[in-house]
């Protein structure tokens, strides 16, 4: 990395430590590592995506580090409620969707296909336990302290625990990294009781198909769980106060991916809210009105999953209490370094501004450490991927076509259908298109949106083009394997500046 860095600072032109100087300001700081000392260099609060890599990150570094988590297992929201709990179901859902719907069309006969739902739901508690016991290994692998407990500020550099096993310990630190992360936000007057009216927790762990879905909110989360449970068998109402799906997303692409959802029988209430809700009956009777106000009507529904946006967590975490400033939604502020107002309180992922998403905690992490260590650490939060794990699945990076055309640059856009690509065809899965926006002076790449069935996967290649100040004819020109859904990308690239062969 060091190097990849130092190669970008000489086609850019900025000045980045070598690893050299790296280790001499490492050494000349004096870190103390290994056992010896009641002192952390670092403590981490929360053990999510963005407080485990920092912490592996951290000892790798040399710094002695504790990490404190609450929940008993490691892996924060992604892991146990969040990323892979639900990307589990999507995946065995959809084989059941594909042998339900698909396989006749590929000459696969099967007779009689059924949801085994306790099956299912263990499969995912399975990837689950595995992969958060596996964090647990590579803390020990990493030396890495690990604390059980609810962590809380007695000043900013000590931190009082309440271990889950009924004690209390107090953890001290050079440097405090707060990592809680983020909670379901909730919506006046619905109240959660992860049954009939479920958060996204609850959602992952339903213990019957419900007749009815209905999902409020239509962000990437509402629609991912919408789609496990549309493809097992209920039928699914997204409620969306908004005038549209996952507001991130380029316009095109987000039309032409509510059709695709609505043709697989997902129905939309867009501009409309929810101001009511009777559970006295056996199901869940929501109020809707249109968002600008007017007539009210009843929909009903098994099970109400509210998804209408996270919120920052730092309950009981004593941050008055050291001066910690948050901004009215209750993040917490941090600068270029994540160092929050308060000197050696630092705070990353969920839990300050940015997009809410796993690798850019991650990301975070690496850098705070990273500065902390005297290094330097960097994320361009304009070239953060994000994926809605759906089928089609839809992924961009960098900016969409309104927001070129809103900081008025000049620009080109090249597209390329699956249905012009060979692989998509032979696989007879060629729903989507690659969409590449470039500006037209220099042609540099601005933005890339996929949707596709794989997008989430061919979206790294525009991630990188966008992270190296790529030209879509630098794409165009780079030798794509064939037969593959890359290729599109490749195509869509020789649109942007050119022509494409395939159509
Ligand atoms: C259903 C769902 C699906 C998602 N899918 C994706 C996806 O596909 N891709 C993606 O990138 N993102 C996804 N996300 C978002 C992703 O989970 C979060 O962005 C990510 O987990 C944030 O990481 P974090 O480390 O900042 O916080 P978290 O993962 O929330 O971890 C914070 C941890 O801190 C602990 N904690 C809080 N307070 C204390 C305290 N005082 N003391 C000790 N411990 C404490 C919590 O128990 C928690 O484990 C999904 C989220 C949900 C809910």
């Amino acid at each position: 990395m060091a190097m990849a860095m130092a190669n970008l600072a000489k086609r850019k032109g900025f000045f980045v430590l070598s690893s050299e100087s790296i280790r001499y300001s490492l050494s000349l700081r004096g870190f103390a590592s290994g056992s010896g000392s009641d002192e952390n260099d670092v403590v981490i609060i929360g053990g999510g995506p963005g407080g485990y890599v920092a912490a592996i990150k951290a000892s790798q570094l040399g710094l002695k580090t504790t990490c404190i988590e609450k929940r008993g297992t490691l892996g924060g929201t992604c892991l146990n409620v969040g990323c892979i709990p639900s990307k589990a179901l999507l995946h065995s859902s959809h084989l059941y969707h594909e042998a339900k719907h698909s396989f006749a069309h590929h000459g696969v006969k099967v007779s009689s296909v059924e949801v085994d739902l306790p099956a299912m739901l263990a499969q995912k508690d399975k990837a689950v336990s595995n992969l958060t016991r596996g964090i647990e290994g590579l803390f020990k692998k990493n030396k890495v302290n690990y604390v059980k407990g609810y962590g809380k500020f007695v000043s900013s550099s000590e931190v009082s625990v309440d271990t889950i096993d009924g004690g209390n310990t107090v953890v001290k630190g050079k440097h405090i990294i707060v990592a809680t992360g983020s909670d379901v936000k909730s919506l006046p007057g619905v109240t959660i009781d992860e049954k009939k009216i479920v958060s996204s927790t609850g959602a992952l762990a339903l213990s019957e198909i419900p007749k009815r879905f209905v999902v409020i909110g239509a962000g990437y989360i509402g629609l991912e769980m919408g789609s496990v449970w549309g493809r097992l068998g209920s039928e699914v109402t997204v409620v969306e106060f908004a005038s549209e799906i996952v507001p991130t997303m380029d316009a095109e692409i987000r039309k032409q991916f509510q059709r695709s959802l609505e043709k697989q029988g997902m129905k939309f209430k867009l501009n409309t809210k929810v101001v009511g809700v009777d559970t006295s009956g056996d199901g869940v009777k929501l109020s809707l009105e249109p968002s600008a106000g007017g007539d009210q009507t009843i929909l009903e529904a098994d099970v109400v999953l509210v998804s209408a946006g996270r919120t920052p967590f730092t309950s009981g975490l004593g941050l008055d209490k050291i001066g910690v400033e948050t901004d009215k939604v209750g993040r917490i502020l941090v600068n270029e370094r994540f160092s929050t107002n308060v000197s050696g309180v630092y705070a990353i992922g969920d839990v300050i501004p940015g997009p809410m998403l796993a690798h850019k905690a991650e990301e975070d992490g690496v850098a705070c450490v990273e500065y902390i260590a005297g290094k330097v650490g960097h994320v361009d939060y304009d070239k953060v991927p994000g994926v809605v794990y759906t089928n089609p699945e839809v992924a961009y990076v960098g900016k969409t076509e309104e927001q070129v055309k809103a900081l008025g640059i000049e620009y080109r856009v090249g597209k390329f259908p699956f249905m012009a690509n060979s692989r998509a065809k032979a696989i007879d899965n060629a729903e989507g298109l690659v969409k590449i926006l470039a500006e037209k002076e220099t042609d540099k790449i601005l933005g890339v949106h996929i949707m596709a069935s794989n997008a989430g996967e061919l979206i790294h290649e525009a991630a990188i083009a966008l992270q190296y100040d790529a030209s879509s004819e630098d794409i165009a020109r780079v030798c794509h394997a064939h037969p593959t859904l890359s290729e599109a990308v490749k195509e869509a690239a020789m649109a942007t500046y050119d022509k494409p062969i395939h159509i």
